[in-house]
Parts: C-alpha cells; sequence; structure tokens
C-alpha cells in the first residue's frame, strides 16, 4: 500500500514504508487535543501520534512520514530501530532486564570501564535520567565537603540560561525563571552570566563548594561559551579549591563531534553527567567523576532502585559500540559543518533569520523578533521535517548522529521553502 509523503521524503530505499494500523488500532491512537486524553497536559504536543520509525524517519499513525531531526531532543543517537540497538535491546530482555543494585551485571561493569576510558574519568555511577545525574553531581559535591569536615561548604555556582532538569535539586540550578516558577523555595544556587569569568570570581565566596557548567547551553538556545571560558572555570575552580561540574547531558556522547563538550578543551571536569543520547533512547543516565571524589558517596548514602540496570546498561554498550565502529563523531562533524555553513546562508539571505551558531549536530537557527517559533515549527513540521525550539526563539536541530547527507539536504530544503514563506 503507497502511503503519503511529506514533499521531501521520497520512499526510503533501504526499507519499504510500513504498513500502518489497522483500522480497529487506529481509532484507539488517533491524535486527540489534550483536552480528550487522560494524560496530564503538563506538554504543548503537536496532536500527531508517532508510531514507528527507521533511521531517521518516522511515521504517524495515519502513515505520513517525517524526517526526524530532533532525535527525541538529542536522544535518539542511533535513529530509530537500529539493527544493533534492537538486537542488543532483544537479547538482554530475554536474559535480564533489572536485577537491583544488590549484585552486579556484566553489562553494567562493562558500560562503567567504556565510559571511564571514554571521559578520562574513574568510577561511574547510574541512574535512569539526566535530572537524576545532575543530582548525584550535587550531592557528590556536597558530600565531598562534608566528609572534609567543610560542613559550610555547600553552594553550587551556576549561570542564567542553564538547563540541568526538573527535579528540586537540579530546578535550583537551573538558570531560567519560566522553569522555576512556582516551585520556589529553591536554594543553595547562585546564577551568574554564563561566559562572565570575572562575575564568576566575584561570586566565589568560601561557600562555594562546585561550579556547574554546561559546555554549550542547550534548553537555554544553543549559546556557545566565548574562547577560553571553560579553561578559566577550570584555573577559577584550582585557585578557589571547589569542583568543577559539567552537565555532559545534552553535549555528551558524540553530539557536538567529540565524545564531550569539554573534549574541545585541553581541561576536564571534576565530574560529570550524561544522560539522553546514551541509552539510544532507552532512560538511563550517568555521573561520572575522578579518583579524588570516589569515596564521596559511600555505601548507602545515594543510590537508586532501576540505575544502571542490565537493559539500559546493554542499550547504551550498543549505542557507544556503534558510535566507535561507524566513527559516528566523525559523520557528525562533517555533516555538522555543512549545517551551519547552510545555516548561516540562511541567516544572510531570509529576514526571518536573526543569527545561527552551533557545534556538530547541536545547531540553532534564531529568528528574527517578530517571528513566532512556533508558527516556524508547524510550517517545517506540515513540510514532514521536525525540529524543536530552544532558547524560546530559536529552531534548534539535534539530529540522530547516523543522518546521511541525502536526508540533510532534504531537511534544508524544506527549512528553506519556510524562511522564504516567513520573509515574504
Ligand atoms: C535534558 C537536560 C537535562 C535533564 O535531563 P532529563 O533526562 O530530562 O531529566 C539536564 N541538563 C541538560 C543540559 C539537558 O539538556
Amino acid at each position: 500500500m503507497a502511503l503519503p509523503q511529506a514533499p521531501y521524503l521520497p520512499p526510503l530505499n533501504s526499507a519499504p514504508p510500513f504498513p500502518s494500523s489497522t483500522g480497529a488500532n487506529r481509532a484507539t491512537v488517533e491524535a486527540k487535543a489534550p483536552t480528550e486524553t487522560r494524560l496530564y497536559p503538563n506538554y504543548g504536543r503537536a496532536e500527531i501520534v508517532l508510531e514507528r520509525g527507521k533511521g531517521a524517519r518516522l511515521w504517524d499513525t495515519t502513515g505520513r512520514q517525517y524526517l526526524d531531526l530532533y532525535a527525541g531532543i538529542a536522544v535518539n543517537t542511533l535513529g530509530h530501530d537500529h539493527p544493533e540497538l534492537t538486537h542488543a535491546i532483544a537479547d538482554q530482555a530475554a536474559k535480564l532486564v533489572h536485577i537491583s543494585n544488590h549484585y552486579y551485571s556484566a553489562p553494567n561493569i562493562e558500560l562503567a570501564a567504556r565510559l571511564c576510558a571514554l571521559t578520562g574519568m574513574a568510577r561511574a555511577f547510574f541512574c535512569n535520567s539526566g535530572t537524576e545525574a545532575n543530582e548525584a553531581l550535587l550531592k557528590l559535591a556536597r558530600r565531598y565537603y562534608f566528609a572534609r569536615g567543610e560542613t559550610e561548604r555547600y553552594e553550587v555556582l551556576a549561570f542564567t540560561g542553564s538547563f540541568h532538569g526538573r527535579t528540586l535539586g537540579s530546578l535550583a540550578a537551573t538558570g531560567q525563571s519560566k522553569y522555576r516558577e512556582g516551585f520556589g523555595p529553591l536554594a543553595g544556587v547562585t546564577h551568574v552570566p554564563y561566559g562572565d569569568l570575572e562575575a564568576v570570581r566575584k561570586a566565589l565566596t568560601p561557600r562555594v563548594a562546585a561550579i556547574l557548567v554546561e559546555p554549550i547551553l542547550g534548553e537555554g538556545g544553543v549559546i556557545l561559551p566565548p574562547a577560553g571560558f571553560l579553561e578559566g572555570l577550570r584555573a577559577l575552580c584550582d585557585e578557589h579549591g571547589c569542583l568543577l561540574l559539567a552537565d555532559e547531558i545534552q553535549t555528551g556522547v558524540g553530539r557536538t563531534g567529540k565524545f564531550l563538550g569539554f573534549d574541545w578543551t585541553n581541561v576536564r571536569p571534576d565530574a560529570l553527567s550524561l544522560a539522553k543520547g546514551l541509552g539510544g533512547g532507552v532512560p538511563i543516565g550517568a555521573m561520572l567523576c575522578r579518583t579524588e571524589l570516589e569515596t564521596a558517596l559511600p555505601p548507602g548514602s545515594h543510590g537508586t532502585t532501576f540505575g544502571g540496570n542490565p537493559l539500559a546498561s546493554r542499550a547504551a554498550l550498543a549505542v557507544l559500540a556503534v558510535l566507535t565502529r561507524d566513527d559516528l563523531m566523525g559523520n557528525v562533524v562533517r555533516l555538522g559543518t555543512h549545517l551551519a555553513t547552510r545555516l548561516a546562508a540562511f541567516s544572510d539571505r531570509y529576514a526571518a533569520v536573526q543569527s545561527t551558531r552551533g557545534q556538530g549536530f547541536l545547531q540553532a537557527l534564531e529568528l528574527a523578533p517578530h517571528i513566532d517559533p512556533n508558527h516556524a515549527l508547524a510550517l517545517l513540521r506540515d513540510k514532514g521535517v521536525l525540529v524543536t525550539i530552544a532558547g524560546g526563539n530559536a529552531l534548534r536541530f539535534t539530529p540522530p548522529l547516523i543522518l546521511t547527507e541525502e536526508e540533510l539536504e532534504q531537511g534544508l530544503d524544506a527549512l528553506r521553502e519556510v524562511l522564504e514563506e516567513l520573509s515574504r
């Protein structure tokens, strides 16, 4: 059965279009307005029910095809239904899904070793999401100074425009009022302007235990730090004797073209968090730290029931294996440069574009102030291309790392048409 195609998306050569659900099933999964489902209405969702994916393609329940240039918010590292990842999940599910952290599992031990080798860290703690990985960082910092008798040293410096998650600890670190509103009191974190080393220096009181920083502000609008900023933070932390914590949840696992965002610098944080792309869509988060911090959270002091379960660990191992074997970071550097160049050219050409910026497969196109980003997003979606909004006014491109040049060109063609329409 031929399926309706979005204008820019020819059928995949490698896989036939997926047959859509039967009529009977279809009726139960039709898109509904938020008021018509029993789902808690805390998200603004498009009225589309997605059903299948293959590579960088998605299909909804009506059989319409989309090009996925957002990867479930920088999560689907290998795209959809990647053979190795699908096999790893199925194979592991048939052996062990969950055992708790009362026992070891081989995939979890192996994943810890892999991640430490990839990041230069000494130990890995596993959890189930980004916000939990950041909670682990925050608790690690407090407990480290507590164990040294420095009980007054518990504050964290974070940055305006940052995003660190939605639980109360990581929300306290998040430097954007739109996420914080109504959830106070959120204590223990001071925010300073991103990129401003002088402001950091002034804020470094004896109470500061750690600086928490994203190598690139992701949700905040894909803001790159000025040259030398991360190195400057490292120097200030050394001078002040506090910890440098890196939130690599969005920038990690190859998204910028190196394994970590910090890999573009010649300095290391003391500990870091990973999540989003790590499991290729299977929920997993990780806190990695260097040797000096390995006793800061002694047995019983921190934990999670699901963290590092064999299923999620196996999925992450599959992601890391393909990432290396297929040189996906090479693909990100090559196509990311191409994407950045093309976005910059759009910026020169179309009045609807204010500016562009990014690194690798984390790119943003900031729209002119008079353009409604949700309108632009919807126009692009109508052409069958899915992206997200970051920083309130920018279209953010976080494609799966397996994206091909041909797919990228299709996405850029659709974007050009939308920008032409918006600039008229
Ligand atoms: C998404 C994100 C988080 C939160 O991750 P969740 O899995 O949604 O809890 C934290 N920090 C950064 C930089 C992120 O991009």
